[in-house]
């Protein structure tokens, strides 16, 4: 058994980033940035109207005050206009400021008739004005190598004219779960089956991490069939594998591994849950054995499958761990054991509340959860102290 912080960083020692591909802007939501981005137009590109009204010289105007309207300044060309004291151009909002005026005066707040407009009060130089480059500068970094490409990203580099970006490469996974007892939800139990969880919750889990799912298989406890399906599943960039990865007779993950001449570099992981955490190589193919009890997978697949995926797909360091919340603990907890406890809870309104049975098997406390408390061995964590947990929705 091995510390966890040694189990996860010998399995991202092993996973390389994909080579980078470039996509349209409308496919890569999700994916990461391969290098950095510099803006190449600065926001706004030029000084414009933020309303729709009059462009006038500031000091020209003020209580009964009329301005002769020169001209009219639409969006989507410069009409080179220039406006003097006494003047006014119409204009609409993102239109150019033209030469001469230094302040837009709302619509709302002149009266106008015919070629004339009057402005019953003092205007600010500045005002409704949106200057060249207030929002971003020529050559500023606007996404980061290893960035997560969001949907206000996707924003940011289209008001740049980037098209396409560079991002990491498509992560393929295959999932194989395991055991006599599991039945196929929409199928009926037999006495002493039980529905494969797993098979759901790891798809869900490969989808949400931004990783191509290919088809699931699931395998009965036979050596011979399990070796195929593993076989089949190892042309991928990664393979995880649910169940027989503990020590009974019907757990053949292990035996099937090495007789396929995978390299196994962890086995047991002082975690709770997710003890008998498999990881190893097959080829250059990444095999991530999760404990068949779901709350084990899930935290197993947290801790070590999802930041490897992300690695691949191109994320920095800084994006591979789950975002870490400060939170108000609201009840003593202490760990006596001799593994690092993940405890499962309810992040709400700044505060962690532990939930459900803190037991591998419970789904359905798991269910109701949204964060997780790592309870470092020998911890003693007070009520009402302050502590980070870790949030997945
Ligand atoms: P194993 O890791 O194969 O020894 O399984 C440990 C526990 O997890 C047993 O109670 C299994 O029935 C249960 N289990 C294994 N695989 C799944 C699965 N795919 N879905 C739900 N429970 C499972
Ligand atoms: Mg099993």
């Amino acid at each position: 058994m091995i510390p966890e912080s040694e189990a996860r960083a010998k399995v991202l020692h092993q996973v390389q980033a994909l080579a980078a591909r470039s996509l349209p802007l409308r496919e890569a939501l999700n994916c990461f940035a391969t290098k950095d981005y510099l803006a190449r137009i600065p926001l706004p590109g030029f000084d414009n109207s933020a309303m729709d009204g009059y462009a006038v010289v500031a000091k020209s105007c003020g209580p009964g005050k009329r301005l002769r309207v020169i001209g009219e300044q639409p969006a989507g060309v410069d009409r080179q206009l220039r406006v003097a004291d006494g003047e006014a151009v119409r204009i609409f909002t993102g239109a150019p400021i033209p030469s001469g005026a230094d302040a837009i005066v709302m619509q709302e707040d002149v009266k106008r008739e015919a070629e004339e407009v009057t402005i019953n009060e003092d205007v600010d130089p500045g005002a409704y004005i949106r200057r060249r480059g207030c929002d971003l500068s020529e050559g500023q970094r606007i996404v980061a190598a290893g960035e997560r490409i969001r949907s206000v990203t996707v924003g940011l580099l289209a008001s740049q004219g980037f098209a396409d970006v560079e991002v990491g490469g498509e992560v393929r996974a295959a999932i194989v779960s395991t055991g006599d007892e599991l039945v196929r939800p929409g199928k009926s139990l037999q006495p002493g089956q039980i529905y494969d969880s797993n098979s759901a919750l790891v798809t869900a889990l490969v989808q949400r991490s931004g990783a191509v799912l290919k088809p699931v298989e699931h395998c009965s406890d036979d050596p011979a069939s399990l070796r195929e399906a593993v076989a089949r599943a190892a042309q991928n960039h990664a393979v995880i594998i649910s169940g027989g990865v503990s020590v009974g007779e019907h757990d053949f993950v292990q035996s099937v591994l090495r007789d396929l001449g995978a390299k196994i570099d962890i086995w047991r992981v002082a975690i709770k849950p997710g003890k008998p955490f498999l990881f190893g190589r097959l080829g250059s193919t990444l095999v991530f054995g999760l404990p068949g009890n779901p709350v084990s997978a899930f935290v197993t697949f947290l801790r070590f499958v999802r930041p490897s995926l992300l690695k691949m797909m191109g994320a920095s360091e800084a994006g591979l761990d789950l975002p870490k919340i400060s939170a108000k603990l609201i009840v003593d907890l202490h760990n006596d054991g001799d593994r690092l406890h993940y405890v499962r809870g309810k992040f709400a309104n700044g505060e962690f509340s532990p939930i459900g049975r803190q037991e591998s098997h419970a789904v359905f406390g798991l269910s109701q959860s949204n964060a997780m408390l790592p309870v470092p061995v020998g911890a003693k964590f007070k009520k009402d102290s302050v502590v980070a947990v870790e949030v997945w929705d």
